[in-house]
């Protein structure tokens, strides 16, 4: 647990915060404790029969009411205040963590999982932070001090009070491996849950167009109904070792009452005073340990959340430096690439995109034309071989200084839910409205814009739910229009545009691309028959290169990609 929190879960001001949190509890622990002191010492002085004026005894009472003032006021202020800092802080940190990571991480974990972490993992550790880590560091402080002091005091008396609280510990100590097995049970379960809703809310539309309602129900219903089961058993794997080390605690009054039997002369009136405070700190102390086990209990829960936290942040980010790119040719050299291990997409690609000229790919599906641009653009990193632009490697490229000159276009259009022009704007943050406006006509998407009810400000609902596929994908033109990079990637941008709506942006899209690096992917073979190089791809290699001419007379696959065109375009239902 205390690896955990150094090593990484907790931001380096929340490991600081903590730090102060802790010490914060422990000054409010031994404020309380001073009032029983007080009435010790004066209990002590009447026995003894000291000479102690009235206004010292005032002045004491006065300054400990002070000093406990400022430590409780301390103490709530340090643990909660500094706590829920961190929480917040802890939140930032992952997204901020989250921006960095390279596309592949995302695509072998879930949406729904992060989502999890972020909102609900940093909540339940905000709350362990505020409510448990520093009260628990805190006690462990105060019950050294006061345990040494009462050993010291009097040996036998503090042993027989802190022996059974101490095998309480030594007994939670020995759960803590099937608390933490039974809560990171719970805590997959959850992700699988949340994993199977989101699921159900995508898709939605298919399940319902397959008359699968009923049988996604039954497997949701299912699977909440095992994740209860789940939780009881992980509640219990809690439960019962935090009560029998509570009953345990109980022992401490016993021991002192038969211990103090033993060690007092009830006839002596300081006697009986020492094992009057000794009575009662038998009995406070159980109490204020019991909070202590079911602190650690919480802490144990959080182990799970804690390491995926952690695991969060020890994922690489992508290297690289800053770099102002002046030219534009870009090299693939012995390319290879796996999203999965042992799995080659890309195997061993080599060719140059040249700047001011449009390259093509082709190939049947599944080929690897997708990860080719993907690769290009640092969205994924290539395993082997080189990707250089400008000659530089651009693994040595910070992604940012890279996204600064490329546009993409693909063929899903992710939309936020904001207005167009908002939209569009994302193409370039410090456009001025005209500019934005411009780059919307120019993709010809005034037409439906204006058609729209309150026009460039209307919202496009979740991911632009309200608008065609046609004019998301021409939404997201624009914004290639209004960034204006030197090297344009276009990834199947045909696939959702009407024969109309191509036709009517030809001109405007042949205008951006001309003096670019364009790298293009089309389905519809005629679209790039112009294009100056054409690569054709199969299984990960490139099967032939070429302009249109050439492959026609070079490569048999190309010919083949062009019957099957030709033959798609003839379809009819
Ligand atoms: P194309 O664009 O030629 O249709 P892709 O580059 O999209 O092909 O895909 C090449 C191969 O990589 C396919 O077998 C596909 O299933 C696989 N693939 C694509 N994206 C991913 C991903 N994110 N994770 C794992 N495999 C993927």
């Amino acid at each position: 647990m205390k690896k955990q929190i150094k090593k990484s879960a907790l931001t380096k001001s929340g490991k600081k915060g903590l730090v102060v949190a802790s010490i914060g509890s422990f000054l409010s622990n031994l404020a309380h404790l001073a009032p029983i002191f007080i009435v010790m010492f004066f209990a002590q002085q009447i026995i003894l029969k000291t000479d102690l004026s009235i206004p010292l005894y005032l002045g004491i009472i006065a300054g400990a009411g002070i000093v406990m003032y400022i430590f409780i006021d301390i103490g709530y202020d340090k643990t909660y205040n500094e706590t829920y800092k961190e929480a917040v802080a802890l939140r930032i940190d992952i997204a901020n963590k989250l921006k960095e990571l390279p596309l592949s991480y995302f695509s072998t974990h879930d949406v729904a999982d992060l989502s999890q972490t972020v909102m609900q993992d940093v909540l339940d550790i905000g709350h362990a932070l505020s409510h448990a880590i520093p009260q628990m560091f805190g006690a462990i402080a105060f019950s050294i001090l006061v345990a040494t002091g009462m050993i010291a005091f009097n040996p036998i008396m503090g042993l027989a009070i802190f022996t059974p609280i101490a095998l309480s510990f030594v007994f939670l100590a020995l759960s803590k491996g099937s608390q933490t097995r039974a809560s990171k049970k719970y805590f997959d379960v959850l992700r699988e849950n949340a994993d199977a809703f989101q699921q159900a809310i995508e898709m939605h539309q298919e399940i319902k167009a397959f008359g699968q309602k009923e049988s996604v129900q039954k497997d949701i219903n299912k699977k909440i109904d095992h994740s209860e089961k789940i939780h009881i058993k992980s509640e219990l794997a809690q439960a019962v070792p935090v009560i029998l080390a509570n009953i345990m605690l109980k022992f401490s009054l016993g021991a002192c009452i038969f211990a103090g039997i033993q060690v007092f002369d009830f006839s002596q009136p300081l006697h009986l005073l020492y094992f009057l405070g000794y009575l009662m700190a038998s009995v406070a102390l159980p109490d204020a340990f019991a909070t202590l086990h079911e602190n650690i209990a919480e802490i144990l829960y959080m182990d799970a959340r804690l390491k995926r936290i952690a695991e969060l942040r020890s994922v690489e980010t992508q290297a690289g430096e800053p770099y102002d790119l002046k030219s534009f040719d870009v090299e693939f050299k012995g390319v290879e690439f796996s999203y999965k291990d042992g799995v080659k997409v890309i195997d061993g690609i080599s060719f140059t995109a040249k700047q001011n000229t449009v390259t093509a790919f082709v190939g049947p599906s599944g080929c690897g034309k997708t990860t080719v641009l993907r690769l290009m653009s640092r969205l994924y990193d290539y395993d082997s071989g080189e990707i250089t632009i400008d000659g530089k490697d651009i693994k040595t490229i910070d992604a940012d200084s890279l996204f600064d000159k490329i546009s993409i276009v693909f063929q899903d259009v992710m939309l936020f839910n904001t207005s167009v022009l908002e939209n569009i704007r994302l193409g370039n943050r410090s456009a001025a409205d005209e500019e934005v406006k411009k780059a919307a006509e120019l993709a010809n998407c005034t037409e439906f814009i204006e058609k729209l009810p309150e026009k460039y400000d209307t919202f496009i609902g979740e991911n632009g739910a309200k608008l065609s596929g046609g004019e998301r994908q021409r939404i997201s033109i624009a914004r290639a229009f209004l960034k204006n990079a030197p090297i344009i990637i276009l990834d199947e941008i045909s696939a959702s545009l009407d024969v109309e709506n191509e036709m009517a942006i030809q001109g405007s899209l042949n205008k951006l691309l001309e003096n670019r690096t364009v790298v293009i992917i089309s389905h519809r073979l005629k679209s790039v028959e112009n294009a100056d190089k054409i690569i054709v791809m199969n299984e990960g290699k490139i099967d032939a290169k070429g302009s249109h001419d050439e492959l026609l007379k070079s490569s048999e696959l190309y010919r083949t990609l062009i019957e099957k065109s030709q033959a798609t375009e003839k379809f009819a239902y």
